[in-house]
Parts: C-alpha cells; sequence; structure tokens
C-alpha cells in the first residue's frame, strides 16, 4: 500500500470494514485512541436509555431479580471469558482493574503464605502501568509483613529478576507505553518454575490480541472492558482466577456482594463458592450494562481476524510513518515483531506532548504519554487503512510545518 488509492482498496477488501457502522463516530475524527478509552457502540444509548427508564424507572428494586441484575456481573463474565479463553463460572465483571489487582495480588499472597512461607517479593516491571505499582505499594504497607516490590528494568532483566524468593509475579500482557507483548505462556511457565504464581494486566489485552488464560496456565488476571472492547467511561473491569486457585481465593474486601448468602444478613462473613467471592459490594448497573454493547460486537468479531487486522495496520502506520515523516526526530518505540507486540504503536518525540496537541486539534486523536510518548491506538473494529493513510498524512503537515510550535499546544492538561 503505496498510496491512499491502495488503502481505500484494501478496506474494500477487509471481512471486518462494516463493524464500523456499529459505533457512533464523531465526523472528521480519525480515532486512535480506542487503546484508552474505546467509541460507542450504536446500541448503547437505547440500551442505557432502556436501563434507566424501564428497569430503574419501572421496575425499581425488583430488577435486581426481574431484570437479572444481581446476575449481571457473572453473565458478563461467562461472555467475557469465551474471548480469554476462561470457561463459564471463571470470571466476574466487577469493580475497577485498581481494585481487582488488589483482591487478586492479597488472594495470591494468602495461597503462598502455605506453599512457601517465608518468600517475601513481589515482582512487577518499572514501566508497568503505575496504578499496578500503586496498588502493590498499598498492600505492602498495609500488610507489614516485610514483602517487597522488586521491579525488572533495562538492568534487571525478567528472568534474572525472578528467583526462589519471589512469591508473585504481577505483569502487563501488553504494555500501556510501548506496546511491548510478553508471551504469557512461557513466563508463566518461568514464573511457575521457581514457585511463583502469576497476576497478568490484560488492560491493553482483551478484545485486542489473543488472549487463552487456561492454555497459558495462568493464575490470575483482571483487565479494563472501557478500552478495546467499548464498554464505555470507567465501565467495570474483570477478575479471572483459575479453577485451581478458587477454593483458596480469599480476598480481603469481603463485602456482601461476595458472601456466599448476602440476604441471610447474617454477622459473619462467608465467602461465596465460586467467582461471586471475587466480588465485592453493589455493582453500577447502568455502566454494567453497557458492557454487554461492546462485548457483543467484540465476540462477534472474532479475536483472530481482530488480530490480523491490527498486525497488518500496525506494520503500515510503522512503514508509512518511516517514510514520510523520515526526516523528523520520531524513535519507534514499539517491537516490530508481531509475536512481541499488542495493538497500539509508539514514536518517541522530544516534542512529544505539543506534537498530539497538533494533531489532536486536526482530529487524529492519539496520546501522549511521558515520557516523549505519541501513542497510536490501532482498533480494526472502528479503524481502516485510508484512516490509516489519513492520519500520517495529517502528521506529516504537522511535522513539516512544526503546526505543534505553539504556546497552546504545550499547554500541559490534567489527562494527557
Ligand atoms: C488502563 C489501565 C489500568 C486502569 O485501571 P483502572 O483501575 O480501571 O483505572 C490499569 N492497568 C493497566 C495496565 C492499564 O492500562
Amino acid at each position: 500500500m503505496n498510496n491512499r488509492e491502495d488503502c481505500v482498496a484494501a478496506d474494500r477488501q477487509d471481512p471486518l470494514a462494516h463493524f464500523k457502522d456499529r459505533f457512533d463516530l464523531p465526523a472528521g475524527v480519525l480515532y486512535m485512541d480506542g487503546n484508552s478509552l474505546g467509541v460507542l457502540p450504536r446500541t448503547a444509548a437505547g440500551r442505557a436509555a432502556q436501563v434507566i427508564s424501564q428497569e430503574w424507572g419501572n421496575g425499581l428494586i425488583r430488577s435486581w431479580n426481574s431484570a437479572g441484575w444481581f446476575d449481571l456481573p457473572a453473565r458478563l463474565g461467562d461472555k467475557l471469558g469465551g474471548l480469554l479463553g476462561a470457561k463459564a463460572g471463571e470470571l466476574v465483571v466487577t469493580d475497577t482493574t485498581s481494585l481487582n489487582i488488589f483482591k487478586a495480588l492479597a488472594a495470591a499472597l494468602k495461597i503462598q503464605q502455605d506453599r512457601h512461607p517465608t518468600r517475601r517479593i513481589i515482582l512487577s516491571e518499572r514501566d508497568n502501568f503505575p496504578t499496578d505499582l500503586y496498588m502493590v505499594q498499598g498492600l505492602i504497607d498495609l500488610l507489614q509483613q516485610g514483602y517487597e516490590m522488586r521491579l525488572a528494568d533495562d538492568d534487571l532483566p525478567l528472568e534474572q529478576a525472578l528467583d526462589e524468593t519471589v512469591a508473585v509475579v504481577l505483569l502487563s500482557h501488553v504494555n500501556y507505553r510501548s506496546g511491548a507483548m510478553h508471551d504469557m505462556a512461557a513466563v508463566t511457565n518461568q514464573a511457575h518454575a521457581c514457585g511463583a504464581l502469576t497476576l497478568w494486566d490484560l488492560a491493553h489485552s482483551a478484545g485486542a490480541v489473543p488472549v487463552d488464560l487456561s492454555a497459558a496456565g495462568a493464575d490470575f488476571a483482571v483487565g479494563c472492558t472501557y478500552k478495546y472492547l467499548n464498554g464505555g467511561p470507567g465501565s467495570p473491569a474483570f477478575i479471572w482466577v483459575a479453577p485451581q486457585h478458587v477454593k483458596d481465593f480469599q480476598q480481603p474486601l469481603s463485602g456482601w456482594w461476595g458472601h456466599q448468602r448476602p440476604f441471610d444478613m447474617a454477622t459473619r462473613y462467608e465467602p461465596a463458592q465460586g467467582i461471586r467471592r471475587y466480588m465485592c459490594g453493589s455493582q453500577p448497573m447502568v455502566s454494567l450494562a453497557l458492557v454487554e454493547c461492546g462485548l457483543d460486537i467484540a465476540l462477534e468479531a472474532g479475536t483472530s481476524a481482530v488480530r490480523q487486522k491490527s498486525l497488518a495496520l500496525g506494520d503500515l502506520f510503522i512503514r508509512l510513518v518511516e517514510q514520510r515523516c523520515g526526516g523528523h526526530p520520531l524513535e519507534l518505540a514499539t517491537p516490530c515483531e508481531h509475536s512481541r507486540r499488542g495493538s497500539h504503536v509508539s514514536f518517541l518525540h522530544p516534542e512529544g506532548y505539543a506534537v498530539m496537541q497538533a494533531l489532536i486539534a486536526r482530529g487524529v486523536i492519539g496520546d501522549y504519554r511521558e515520557p516523549q510518548i505519541l501513542r497510536f491506538g490501532l482498533t480494526p473494529l472502528y479503524f481502516g487503512y485510508a484512516d490509516l493513510w489519513d492520519a500520517v498524512e495529517i502528521l506529516k503537515e504537522v511535522l513539516d510545518s512544526k503546526a505543534w510550535d505553539k504556546p497552546e499546544f504545550k499547554q500541559r492538561n490534567a489527562v494527557t
């Protein structure tokens, strides 16, 4: 594909092209941030109106039973599990990714307390998403049992950092900045060989790359539904626990929704058998219900077609940026190798923040991450080859004209 016509022709051949009609996209926008906040499924506004007017307005409290509210976290979990290599009853949609990390990590440490009582290391990566590291720090402070966080980085590669002092390995499957992807099965095997348990953060994986938690032998996983799954801003996250850990899964946020019989109103907490015990309290039903709109589209499209197109878009984007924007100080921060790449592509630029603001002002919406990273999400369900061509031309124009070099593009917003 060396010109726009080639890209238009590729869109015509694209078996996923028709999925674009399932979403409401604003005119004049080339959206390359679906890895951070997905777009609006066409069914979502109607579903929201139905939940609000009928289920809440008319059904009132009866809807916990009659509209299936109470079972919704588990019912959605079964559907989502199908995308992630989990069986029915293994996964639940609830709370936030941050909270689910806390719950899963606490449960994993508790399991290890019996198996390897002297282990005190929680291993992660220095460039992991900060909330993951913050939640580890909070739990360590709370437990006061001498746990320490060890961070793998360029000086301490993961394989070296993994030894027989490690209790739990907490990793993002796809790195939020670089888009680099771990081999989940291989890392899980290495961790298990050392006697460590694994907790995978699938925030940038779910709905974007193939994941098979069962085949990888993973122990715990969490992730978001508002990114590639198009669940809506702040939509509830998910938590998966391998079947062999379910009965040992004791989490500290022992709220009534995790109780075996919440409506017994018993004084003592008794964890539910199975996945209900991963939950804590009442869920935001309006938001939770909308998760299904995006999820149904993802299930219909299937991960393998999405992955194939995502890699093709990524290859094309890398090649076009290198060809069309060659003279500019852009440096690819994402691995080229398919097996090591997620579904976004990042470039470093010394004025990355201002460049991204200038792009956004022209309707090319990506985002910026410290330090210097221009991040472009590739979302095969609603982003095509001609869109990609146009986005690269706009990037070229912004760089060639130095349009980014204006004070208004250097003013930092609260959310970058
Ligand atoms: C987006 C993201 C999160 C977000 O966590 P929330 O609790 O939903 O805000 C967590 N981890 C990773 C790796 C992410 O990319």
